[in-house]
C-alpha cells in the first residue's frame, strides 16, 4: 500500500533537514578526504587495507575489528535502551535519503501527500506524464549518484572517479556492479520505500527487547490528549483532552501509523508526528508537545527522565570496552616484523656457540622511510644482520637475513624462545620472538 504523507514541516524537520544535509554532503565527498596523509574512509577489500577515520587497520588487526563491532554493538544497545530510535530519525541512511532526498523530490514535482493522491488517481494526460517522466528520471539520477559513490569507499575516490570517467569497457564488471545497484536503490526508493524499515530492517524488529518504560520514543501524551474530541462539538469542554482528533499526525506519518496507539515497531521517530501536531496546537491555542519526545514512564507519572540501572549496566561494560580498544589501538606498533627460520639445517656450531640463521621481514605501516635494527633481548648472545640493511620506505616493507649466536655451554633445551627488539632511531617499537634451536639436551 502507497502511503502519501503530508510534507513535514516545523522545528524539528528543520533541525533533521540541516543533520542529513551534512550527513549527505559526507557521505560524498567522505572518499576523497584524507587524515595525515591516509584516507578517511577505506574498505579495500582487495588489498586487506581499511581505513576509519585515518586509522588504519590490517588483517593482523582483526581483533581490534572485532572488538570495535562488539562495542558497536553494546553502543546499540545502550543508546536504543535510552533514546529510543533516535538513530532511525535522524541518522540511518535509509531515512536521510528516503525523507530528506527521494521525498522532497517527489514533493516538489507531485505536491504533498492529498495531492499525490488525486494526482496519482487521476487520468493519465500529457501534463501528468511529464510530472512523472521527471519525477523517475531525478529518481534514476540520484540512484546512480548514490551506486556510483558507494563503490568509492572500496576502491578509492579518485580511482572511482577514473573509472567513472573512462568507457564502461574498461571496467565492466564495476559498470554492471553499479548499474544493478542503481536499479536497487531506484526500486527501493520509488517503491519499497518505508518497508525496508517496517519489514527487513533487524534492528527494528529488535525495538521490543531493547525499549523498556523509561525510553525516550516519539510519544503521545494520551493523559493530555484524552479522550479526544472533534473541534465544534459543544461538550463539556472539562471533559476531553487536547487531541481535537483531525489525524493530522497519521496523515503526516511516513509510516502510516496513528502514534496515538502507542509505541509501534512501525514509528521510525521521524518527528513529522510532532511538528505537525505542534501546529495544531498553536492554531487551537492549546500548549505544544501533544506529541513529544518522552517515556511511558514520563507521561504516566510525570517524572522525568532516570538513568535506569539497565541504562547503567550497559555504560559501564561499553566504557570497559572503549578503554581497552583505546589502549590496544594506541598500543600497536608502526611496523609489523615477521621472523623465520631459513630453509636449511636448523643450527650449525661455529667457535663452541650455536648459530641459527633467520629471515626477516619489515612492514612500514608509516608514510616515512624507517632505519631498522634489531637487538637481542633475551637470552644474552649476538644478533647480526648479514643481509641488505632493514630500510623499507614510507609504507613499503624491507627484507633481510640475520643469525644469533648462543654459547652451547648455556643452552639447556633443543629449541628455547628469543626475544628480539625492533628498533627505529634507538627507540623500541615491537618485540617479537621466535625460536631457537640447538643440539639435543646434554
Ligand atoms: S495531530 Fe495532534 S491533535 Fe491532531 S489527531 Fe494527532 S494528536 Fe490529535
Ligand atoms: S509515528 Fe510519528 S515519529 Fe513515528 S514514524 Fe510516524 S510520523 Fe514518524
Amino acid at each position: 500500500m502507497l502511503v502519501y504523507p503530508l510534507k513535514p514541516r516545523g522545528r524539528l524537520t528543520a533541525a533533521r533537514t540541516v543533520v542529513a544535509d551534512f550527513l549527505l554532503v559526507f557521505f560524498l565527498v567522505a572518499p576523497f578526504l584524507k587524515i595525515g596523509g591516509n584516507p578517511l574512509l577505506l574498505f579495500d577489500i582487495a588489498n586487506r587495507q581499511f581505513f576509519i577515520f585515518g586509522f588504519e587497520f590490517r588483517p593482523q588487526d582483526f581483533y581490534l575489528l572485532v572488538l570495535g563491532v562488539i562495542t558497536l554493538f553494546v553502543f546499540i544497545i545502550l543508546f536504543t535502551a535510552v533514546f529510543g530510535r533516535l538513530f532511525c530519525g535522524w541518522v540511518c541512511p535509509q531515512t536521510v535519503l528516503l525523507e530528506m532526498l527521494f521525498r522532497k523530490v517527489e514533493f516538489f514535482f507531485e505536491g504533498s501527500g492529498p495531492r499525490q493522491r488525486r494526482f496519482n488517481n487521476a487520468p493519465l494526460t500529457a501534463g501528468k506524464l511529464f510530472r512523472k517522466t521527471l519525477k523517475h528520471a531525478s529518481f534514476i539520477l540520484l540512484a546512480l549518484l548514490i551506486a556510483n559513490t558507494l563503490p568509492a569507499y572500496v576502491i578509492g575516490g579518485r580511482r572511482m572517479l577514473e573509472y567513472v570517467s573512462g568507457p564502461p569497457t574498461a571496467h565492466f564488471s564495476l559498470f554492471i556492479f553499479t548499474l544493478i545497484l542503481s536499479g536497487a536503490i531506484y526500486g527501493t526508493y520509488a517503491r519499497f520505500r518505508e518497508q525496508v524499515c517496517t519489514l527487513v530492517c533487524p534492528y527494528g524488529r529488535l525495538q521490543s527487547v531493547l525499549l523498556d518504560n523509561n525510553s525516550i520514543v516519539v510519544a503521545y501524551d494520551f493523559k493530555r490528549g484524552e479522550p479526544r474530541r472533534k473541534l465544534g462539538v459543544t461538550d463539556e469542554p472539562a471533559a476531553h483532552g487536547d487531541c481535537i482528533d483531525c489525524s493530522a499526525c497519521v496523515l503526516a506519518c511516513p509510516t502510516g501509523i496513528d502514534i496515538r496507539n502507542g509505541t509501534q515497531l512501525e514509528c521510525v521517530n521521524c518527528t513529522a508526528c510532532i511538528d505537525v501536531c505542534n501546529s495544531v496546537m498553536d492554531r487551537t491555542g492549546r500548549p505544544r508537545k501533544l506529541i513529544r519526545y518522552a517515556s511511558f514512564a514520563g507521561i504516566t507519572q510525570g517524572t522525568t527522565w532516570r538513568f535506569t540501572l539497565r541504562a547503567g549496566l550497559y555504560t559501564v561494560v561499553l566504557l570497559v570496552l572503549l578503554t581497552v580498544i583505546t589502549l590496544l589501538a594506541a598500543g600497536r606498533s608502526v611496523v609489523e616484523t615477521t621472523v623465520l627460520h631459513t630453509t636449511g639445517p636448523l643450527y650449525q656450531e661455529v667457535e663452541g656457540n650455536i648459530r641459527n640463521l633467520y629471515l626477516v621481514k619489515v612492514l612500514n605501516k608509516t608514510h616515512d622511510a624507517a632505519e631498522v635494527t634489531l637487538r637481542l633481548q633475551s637470552p644474552e648472545g649476538e644478533l647480526r644482520v648479514v643481509g641488505p640493511a632493514l630500510a623499507p620506505a614510507g609504507r613499503g616493507s624491507a627484507e633481510s637475513v640475520f643469525y644469533i649466536d648462543l654459547p652451547k655451554a648455556r643452552l639447556f633445551s633443543s629449541s628455547i624462545i628469543v626475544k628480539i627488539d625492533v628498533l627505529i632511531a634507538g627507540e623500541v617499537v615491537e618485540t617479537v620472538q621466535t625460536t631457537f634451536s640447538s643440539p639435543q639436551v646434554r
